[in-house]
């Protein structure tokens, strides 16, 4: 065996990979042609050591996964929801504020699970569909977003469910649309910071508790937030989605570092 195939195999580098990788490296340092060698070259030989040694410590210093938020835009589909104009159904107006928040999220280090990216996207999926795809994808925290054309300023809603103790999870079974009474706790907070984050922003909002089979049955800190026009702007108005998107980002991102806070005192942005 030769001694490069001996030490490449010492390393754990197959040595066919070996030898793409000298031909790349070949190319770097000048080489006029990429091809297979079947000799590893000094340059190369030295790199693919280097990088055997470094590659593990710069794979456990990859940050740990990002928190998920879950982004569940109402409707879809043929379900067009509320009619916002003659011509703009509410579906096409939540999706906007889903992926206007889906980026700021993305920039304060969340990755975002969406239900769906287009209105059309959603034609297959059923409520239950939502719900599941939600409880399975290990959110942080699960939004579902509305717009009405008549319900002025932000609206948040959280289940009505009575709070269970999250100590008596898993001690009986769990009936799928009370699924959300031990989380109902976690929820007013999150809806606690929402609130006062966008109050903050000079918007209008309001919390409720409500039933609703969108937010009972799911397994993670969840709220409804519903946007309704103001005086000078309409739900599907770019300036105001900002607004209140960036109002919301900066709540999920205290409320991530603060869980418990019920003050709210969120304005991290
Ligand atoms: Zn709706």
């Amino acid at each position: 065996m030769p001694w490069t195939r001996a030490f490449f195999l010492l390393l754990g580098i197959p040595t066919e990979e070996c030898g793409v990788f000298i031909a790349e490296n070949a190319h770097r340092w000048g080489s006029p042609t990429l091809h297979r060698q079947k000799k590893c070259s000094k340059p190369a030989l030295f790199a693919a050591a280097v990088a055997a040694v470094l590659l593990p410590a710069a794979r456990a210093q990859t940050p740990a996964q990002a928190p998920i938020i879950l982004l569940d835009a109402a409707h879809g589909g043929p379900d067009t929801g509320a009619r916002l104009t003659e011509k703009l159904p509410e579906r096409d107006v939540t999706i906007a504020f889903a992926n206007r928040l889906q980026s700021l999220l993305i920039v304060r280090g969340f990755k975002v699970v969406l239900t769906h990216t287009t209105p059309d996207d959603a034609a297959n999926l059923t409520g239950d569909g939502r719900v599941e795809l939600a409880n399975r994808s290990g959110a942080i925290a699960c939004l579902t977003l509305h717009a009405s054309g008549n319900a002025a300023g932000v609206h948040i809603f959280t289940s009505a469910l009575p709070e269970t103790e999250p100590a008596l999870q898993g001690s009986k079974p769990v009936l799928w649309n009370e699924a959300q009474a031990p989380w109902v706790t976690r929820s007013l907070r999150l809806a606690s910071e929402l609130q006062a984050a966008i109050s903050r922003s000079h918007t209008p909002v309001t919390n409720h508790r409500t039933w609703l089979a969108a937010l009972d049955s799911l397994t993670c800190p969840a709220v409804a937030i519903e946007l309704g026009p103001l005086d000078d702007a309409t739900a599907q108005d770019p300036t105001y989605q900002q607004r209140v998107a960036e109002a919301v980002a900066g709540a999920l991102l205290f409320w991530r570092g603060h869980p418990n806070a019920v003050t709210g005192a969120g304005a991290v942005r």
